[in-house]
C-alpha cells in the first residue's frame, strides 16, 4: 500500500483552494497557495538530495512556515524531526546527531542555537524568515530555482515520518518514531468518532506544532478537514483570547495551563469567542479550572489522554457525548487500553478492572520505538503492548482516569501519596490559581509531601492557610508539610508544567 502525511495538506487543497488554511496577524494563506509552495518548498529540499528515508530537522515556530516545511519534508517520503523550540544548542545538536539528520530548517530568530548546533553536528543549514537581503541560504531563494514537485510520493504506509524527541527524565532525549500510518489513521479515527471539525471551524491553534498533541490534534486534524487555523506563535493568554474573538475561533484545543490563562484573562473584558467545544490534553485538567472555562466561555471541555509515543491520542471524552470531568474518556477505535500490575515490568500482567495500575495500550497509533536505543524501547514495549508509565484506572464501560505518573508518586512512610489527588484537593482552595505537589527527600520518612502554590490574581492567603486547608480534607500521611507560595510554576513552551525543574529548585 501507499499513504503519506502530506495527503493532508494536498487533498484539501484539491478541494478547498480558496478555504483560508492559516491566520497569523492580519494576514491569511488560503489552502491553494499554501500548498503550491510546499510544492516549491519540496522541490528545492529535492535539490538538495532529500528523498525517501532522509531525515529533516525543523527549528520553526508557529508560523505559516512551519506547516510548508513539514509537508514538503513529507512530501518527499523524508522523516520530519521537529526540534524543541527552547533547547539550547547542545541540546539541539543531540538531536541533530541523533537522528542522522541530513539537513536543518531553521527559522531566522532561532538562528543563534541553530547555527553552532548544526555547525558542531556537522549538518548543513538552510534558513526560513529570514528578510531578503541577509546572507542565506533562504529556502525561498532556493525554490524560487528548483522546480516544485508535481505530487508528494507515495510511502509504505508503515515508513517513518516523524521523529519526536521527548524530554527525557533521564539521560538523554530519545527519539520516539512514528509511521504515516500511525499519524494519519489518529487523524481519520478522532475524526470519524468524535471530532466534530468541518470547513467551517476556526481553531485556535496556540499549542506548538514540534509537539505531538499541536500536530496532530491541530495541524493535522484542521487541514484533513479543511478548517482554519489561527496561529499565535508566542502563547499569551491576552492575545489569545483576542485572536479568537477576531476570527470567531470555534474550537480550543490546548493544555491545561492555557485554560487557566484565557479563563484569567476572560475577567479583563468582556468578548467572547462564539466556541462550539474546547480540548484539553498533555497533562491533567483539574475539574474546577475545566468547569470556571465551562462558565466563562459558554462551551463543554473534552479532555483526553496521549503521550508522543501514541501518536499521540488514547482516550477522549467524546463530542457529542456527556462528558466525565475528571476522567479522560473512552479509548479510541482501534486503541485498546488495560491496566496492568505496575511491578511486574517485563511482563503484562493484567489487573482487574476498576484496580489501580499502569496504563498499558496497544493499536494502531504506538510508535515504532526510539531511534537507535534498542533497550529503551524494549523497556517499554512488552508483550505488544506500550507501557505508558502512568497510573490509572478503568471503570467497568471502559472510561479511563489518569491518577499520576508512576515516577511522580511520592513514598511517605511506605504510603503512597499521588499528587494528583491532592492538587485536586488544594487547587478548591478559591485563592490558588495553579499547584505543584511532590517529594523531597526526607531522612525521617523516605520523602516528605511538598508543594508549590500560585495565588489568584488579587486573591490573599498564606502558605499556614492553604496547608491547613488540605489537612482538613486528605488523610494526615498526604497533605504538604511545606507549602511555598510562588509568583508562577515552571513551565514549558509547550506549556505543561516542568515539574522535576520545580523539585530540582527545592532540592539544593
Ligand atoms: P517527557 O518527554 O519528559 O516524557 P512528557 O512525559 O510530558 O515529557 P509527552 O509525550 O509530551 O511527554 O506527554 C505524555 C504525558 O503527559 C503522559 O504520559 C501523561 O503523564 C501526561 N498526560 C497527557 N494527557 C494527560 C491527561 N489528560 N491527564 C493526565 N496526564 C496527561
Amino acid at each position: 500500500g501507499t499513504l503519506s502525511v502530506a495527503a493532508i495538506l494536498a487533498e484539501t487543497a484539491r478541494r478547498t483552494p480558496d478555504r483560508t488554511a492559516l491566520v497569523i496577524g492580519e494576514h491569511a494563506v488560503r489552502y491553494g497557495p499554501l500548498w503550491d509552495q510546499t510544492r516549491s518548498y519540496a522541490g528545492a529540499l529535492a535539490a538538495r538530495g532529500i528523498g525517501p528515508g532522509s531525515r529533516v530537522a525543523l527549528l520553526i515556530p508557529n508560523v505559516p512556515d512551519f506547516p510548508r516545511v513539514y509537508y514538503a519534508v513529507l512530501s518527499l517520503g523524508a522523516v520530519v524531526v521537529p526540534v524543541h523550540l527552547l533547547l539550547k544548542s547542545g541540546e539541539i545538536e543531540h538531536v541533530l546527531r541523533d537522528s542522522g539528520a541530513s539537513l536543518l530548517v531553521v527559522a531566522a530568530p532561532l538562528l543563534a542555537e541553530g547555527l553552532p548546533a548544526a555547525a558542531a553536528a556537522g549538518v548543513p543549514v538552510v534558513t526560513v524568515m529570514l528578510p531578503d537581503g541577509n546572507p542565506g541560504p533562504r529556502l525561498e531563494d532556493e525554490a524560487r530555482e528548483s522546480t516544485p514537485i508535481r505530487h508528494y510520493v507515495s510511502v509504505n504506509p508503515l515508513a517513518p515520518a516523524t521523529i519526536l524527541y521527548t524530554s527525557g527524565t533521564t539521560g538523554r532525549p530519545k527519539g520516539a518514531v512514528s509511521s504515516h500510518l500511525a499519524l494519519v489513521e489518529q487523524v481519520h479515527v478522532a475524526l470519524i468518532d468524535s471530532g466534530e471539525v468541518g470547513p467551517d471551524d476556526v481553531i485556535f491553534g496556540g499549542l506548538p506544532f514540534f509537539h505531538t498533541f499541536g500536530q496532530s490534534s491541530v495541524l493535522n486534524i484542521g487541514f484533513r478537514r479543511g478548517a482554519c487555523v489561527l496561529l499565535l506563535p508566542r502563547f499569551d493568554p491576552d492575545e489569545a483570547l483576542a485572536l479568537m474573538v477576531r476570527h470567531g475561533a470555534t474550537i480550543f484545543t490546548a493544555v491545561p495551563t492555557m485554560f487557566l490563562g484565557v479563563v484569567q484573562a476572560a475577567a479583563r473584558t468582556e468578548a467572547r469567542p462564539p466556541l462550539k467545544y474546547a480540548v484539553s490534553g498533555g497533562a491533567a485538567l483539574p475539574v474546577p479550572l475545566l468547569e470556571a472555562f465551562e462558565k466563562t466561555y459558554g462551551a463543554e471541555v473534552h479532555e483526553g489522554y496521549g503521550l508522543t509515543e501514541t501518536s499521540p491520542t488514547v482516550s477522549f471524552n467524546y463530542v457529542g457525548e456527556p462528558t466525565r470531568p475528571g476522567t479522560v474518556g473512552r479509548a479510541l477505535w482501534g486503541v485498546d487500553v488495560e491496566i496492568a500490575d505496575p511491578v511486574v515490568e517485563d511482563a503484562i500482567v493484567y489487573l482487574e478492572r476498576g484496580r489501580l495500575g499502569e496504563v498499558v495500550v496497544r493499536g494502531h497509533n504506538l510508535f515504532k520505538g526510539y531511534l537507535g536505543n534498542p533497550e529503551a524501547t524494549a523497556s517499554v514495549l512488552v508483550d505488544g503492548w506500550f507501557r505508558t508509565g502512568d497510573l490509572g484506572t478503568l471503570s467497568a464501560d471502559g472510561v479511563l482516569t489518569i491518577v499520576d505518573r508512576k515516577k511522580d508518586m511520592i513514598v511517605r512512610n511506605g504510603y503512597n501519596v499521588y499528587p494528583r489527588e491532592v492538587e485536586d484537593v488544594m487547587v478548591r482552595h478559591p485563592a490558588v490559581a495553579q499547584v505543584a505537589v511532590f517529594g523531597v527527600p526526607d531522612d525521617a520518612h523516605g520523602q516528605e509531601v511538598q508543594a508549590a502554590v500560585v495565588l489568584a490574581p488579587g486573591a490573599e492567603a498564606t502558605a499556614q492557610e492553604i496547608l491547613d486547608f488540605t489537612r482538613e480534607r486528605v488523610a494526615a500521611y498526604k497533605y504538604p508539610r511545606v507549602v511555598h507560595v510562588r509568583e508562577s510554576l515552571p513551565t514549558g513552551v509547550s506549556g505543561k508544567l516542568l515539574k522535576r525543574e520545580l523539585v530540582a529548585q527545592y532540592l539544593a
